[in-house]
């Protein structure tokens, strides 16, 4: 079946039963707490917690889209069967339905048989379904394996699982959430491990998790505990790739009428076989896609937030295209490619068309001089050995050229890079630019005062205050520091109670008088994050970080300077708790 054709099945279908079909929302999602619009329900998220109402904005309860979304952290992932940065959720909703309602449970696990089995013709006997196990807090979902039984799923083909894979939210530290039943499709043998597996095999991917149905009948509430919502809400996503691949018969959507004319020019413009370079030619597909995409919807590269991921996915596409020692402008033939095969749907390409084109264009231009010198001086690095950790980080840091492409150059050679050395030249130029990257890095510099210093301390303790008070939720979005007041923009959607506001004074105020120790470190950045430090994704950060941690409180990548102890600090007062744009309020406060 074509993709065009099962788009509009979809829609067709869910409109036939009682849906209003929503457009896709921008891949820049409204809610400024996260960066980019990663599953079909980001934009009802409002209604699903009762924040806004659904009959009012919509006529009705009943939801279906097609939605443009995109993840960053599947980045690595690209390049097997199943993982997009860029991909189209398709999904249906139904909510603030009572729990009896014809529409919860039953109603969505028997319309999405419906439509896989009747109305695209997928075989009902290679379904598995995932359901919750059960916990400590919420018992196993009998509810629903005793549904998808009575609609013809043998139990032995129903598996259960726990909370990290069927078990959806809440979004903040409280709110709605609840089980979620997976249908995963089984590929076929030739696709295995070679042992008895299933879903969720760690070891292959014979089973494709195509559809999530989420039943949101919990609200988790501020003790931790959990009591059954009045209103539930179904949210339901199917990832069309897969869905395609499967209908086309295909290993992966790569190879569908989704990619495939865009594979093939890669080939042609490239002079390499799609069969010979598979994960190259896929990632340079797949990232051409996603910048069409997050450039027709506003975004332009530079080095912070949405821009950056835009740099981060041109750069590694054009990256790709060297190795393989593509032409120069690949992309750009790449894009047009896009722009023709999606535009149909996305009319909004062809109204962008100039500026999508003009930005790749500028982009690549400017990448192309940069990859062109530190290819030639690698290459003759590589000649002679190993790359050592100076020469490597000579490349990264003198002439911006990617350390990710260096490891490929030289794996290919069967040559290495010395990771260490590179490690070290870095921390040694990091000391050498320290005063220049203070600034940079959101630091108030050498010269600050010792009242800029102690609120600097202040604002790591108002930071993880907020997110005991709040939840975790709750980012840095910015901070400004002066002699006089600190000012702290986060990520949080109502304003805060006095109540709130004395909580996380009240708490500051304590880890000041119990007088914890400012400690600083140094580590790798994925370190640092890996042991839960805070920080700011508004910036890129260099390989090696300082790290400060305030007793056993707080944890952040920072680039200080801060007090020695926290006793240094005075009383703590918030002044001002404000908007500071859509999802984000705006502290300020003072040391008295
Ligand atoms: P997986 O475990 O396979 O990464 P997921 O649990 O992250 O999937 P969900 O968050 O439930 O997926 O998203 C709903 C559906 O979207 C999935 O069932 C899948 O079909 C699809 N999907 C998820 N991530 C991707 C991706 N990176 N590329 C393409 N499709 C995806
Ligand atoms: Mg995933």
């Amino acid at each position: 079946m074509e993709s065009l054709i099962l788009r509009k099945k979809f829609l067709d279908f869910f409109e036939k039963r009682g849906h209003k079909i929503v457009p896709s929302s921008s891949l820049v999602p409204e809610d400024k707490t996260v960066l980019l619009t990663s599953a079909g329900m980001q934009q009802f998220i409002p209604y699903l917690v009762g924040d806004k109402d659904v009959m009012e904005d919509f006529g009705g309860r009943h939801l279906a889209s097609v939605q443009k979304c995109f993840r960053t952290p599947d980045i690595d992932e690209v390049g097997d069967d199943t993982h997009h940065t860029f991909f189209e959720m398709l999904g249906n909703w139904s909510i603030g339905t009572d729990n009896n309602g014809e529409y919860f449970k039953e109603g969505a696990i028997k319309l999405a048989l419906d439509f896989f089995i009747d109305e695209v013709g997928l075989d009902k006997n290679k379904f598995y379904i995932t359901v919750f196990k059960g916990n400590k807090d919420i018992p196993k979902d009998e509810q629903a394996i005793k549904i998808w039984q009575e609609n013809g799923i043998p139990k032995e083909r129903i598996k259960e699982f726990d909370e990290k894979d069927n078990f959806w939210g809440p979004t903040a530290t409280t709110g709605p959430c609840g089980p979620c039943s997976e249908i995963h499709y089984d590929r076929g043998e030739k696709y295995g491990c070679g042992k008895e597996c299933g879903p969720n095999c760690e070891n292959c991917n014979r089973f494709v998790e195509l559809w999530n149905l989420v039943f949101m009948e919990y609200n988790k509430n501020e003790d931790g505990s959990f009591s059954k919502l009045s209103q539930s809400n179904v949210d339901t996503g199917i990832g069309f790739e897969r869905l395609t691949a499967v209908l086309q018969g295909k290993d992966s959507a790569y190879e569908t009428d989704l990619f495939l004319s865009i594979i093939k020019k890669i080939e042609s413009l490239v002079g390499v076989k799609y069969k010979e370079e598979i994960k190259s030619l896929r990632v340079i597909a797949d990232h051409t896609k996603g910048a069409v995409f997050l450039i027709s919807d506003g975004v332009t590269p530079s080095n912070v937030e949405q821009g950056y991921i835009l740099r981060r996915i041109l750069r590694r596409a054009i990256s790709y295209g060297k190795i393989l020692n593509g032409p120069e402008g690949l992309l750009i033939s790449l894009a047009k490619e896009v722009i023709e095969k999606y535009e149909d749907f996305y009319p909004e390409l062809k109204e962008n068309k100039d500026n999508i084109l003009s930005v790749i264009k500028e982009e690549e231009s400017k990448f192309e001089k940069t990859v062109k010198k530190g290819t030639e001086i690698a290459e003759s690095l590589l000649e002679k050995g190993d790359i050592k950790g100076e020469d490597a980080f000579y490349l990264h840091s003198s002439l911006g050229f990617p350390l990710e492409l260096i490891e490929e150059m030289a794996s290919k050679k069967n040559r290495k890079i010395d990771k260490e050395g590179f490690q070290k030249s870095f921390k040694k130029h990091q000391e050498i630019s320290r005063a220049g990257a203070e600034k940079k890095f959101g630091g108030v510099g050498k010269g600050a005062t010792v009242e800029a210093t102690k609120l600097h301390t202040t604002t790591h303790l108002l930071h993880k205050a907020l997110r005991e008070v709040l939840g975790d939720h709750v980012r840095q979005m910015g901070s400004d520091i002066n002699s006089n007041r600190l000012r702290f923009d986060f990520a949080h959607h109502q304003k805060m109670t006095d109540e709130e506001i004395k909580k996380v004074e009240g708490i500051v105020n304590e880890k000041i008088q119990q007088d914890l120790e400012v400690k600083k470190q140094e580590m790798p950045f994925k370190e640092a994050i890996k042991e839960g430090a805070l920080a700011f994704f508004k910036e890129k950060y260099p390989e090696i970080v300082s790290v400060y941690t305030i007793g056993d409180f707080s944890k952040e990548v920072c680039a200080g300077p801060h007090v020695k102890r926290t006793s240094d600090l005075g009383k703590f007062k918030i002044i001002k708790e404000q908007s500071s744009g859509s999802g984000v309020r705006r502290i300020k406060a003072v040391l008295e």
